[in-house]
């Protein structure tokens, strides 16, 4: 066991973004006893195409729940519409009162630097409280953080008009079959959305 318990804040726009960018990592940390906690920032409830609305987020949601068991972590799912994500002062507040409740330390976003809107506003929104979570007079009814949390950002392959510079790299060769298993959860997406999108949902073997 480590010295002291970190509380690692995991901040993705879709339910299953978080798991694919972190879902080894989490793993990894959970088995040094820290806390990891996910925040699906939208309920995913457009990301299929012959499913929506509210049964949809309900599926996405428990797929989301079943990925979340698999890595022993606190899962999240904000009831907000999926592709209408914007980084207003309001949504900003949601953040930094989920940042104190879980006492962040170390958290990790999208970087606003993203070929999808939600991903773009998540990596505005969780920087913009990534300062203000340690002003009292923000949200002065949660009580503040002493010390902003460290901020990191998920890997993406984007070039424009920054590219992804890794600081640091983490091997999740050891927990990859888990991690494998937690993907395999969010059936609505890697089988059906991602390939009909794709144009290779023929291929998905039965
Ligand atoms: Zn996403």
């Amino acid at each position: 066991m480590t010295a002291r318990t970190l509380s690692i804040l995991c901040f993705g726009a879709h339910p299953d973004d978080c798991d694919f960018r972190f879902g080894g990592a989490a793993m990894l940390y959970r088995a040094l006893g820290h806390r990891v906690t996910f925040v699906s920032m939208t309920n995913g409830d457009t990301g299929h195409h012959d499913m929506g609305g509210g049964p949809l987020a309900r599926r996405r949601r428990d797929e989301a729940m079943a990925s979340a068991r698999i890595a022993d972590i606190d899962y999240r799912v904000l009831d907000i519409h999926n592709g209408e994500l914007v980084a207003t002062p309001e949504l900003r507040k949601v953040v930094i009162q989920i940042m104190r409740e879980v006492q962040a330390d170390l958290v990790l976003c999208h970087r606003d630097h993203d070929y999808h809107p939600d991903h773009r506003a998540v990596g505005t929104v969780v920087q913009d409280a990534a300062y203000t979570v340690t002003v009292p007079n923000v949200a002065p009814l949660t009580p503040h953080l002493r010390q902003a949390p460290v901020l990191g950002y998920f890997y993406d392959a984007f070039r424009q008009p920054v590219p992804f510079v890794p600081h640091i790299a983490i091997d999740t060769d050891p927990v990859m079959e888990r991690k494998i298993d937690m993907g395999c959860c969010h059936v609505s997406q890697v089988f059906e959305w991602l390939p009909y999108n794709g144009g290779t949902l023929d291929k998905v073997p039965a």
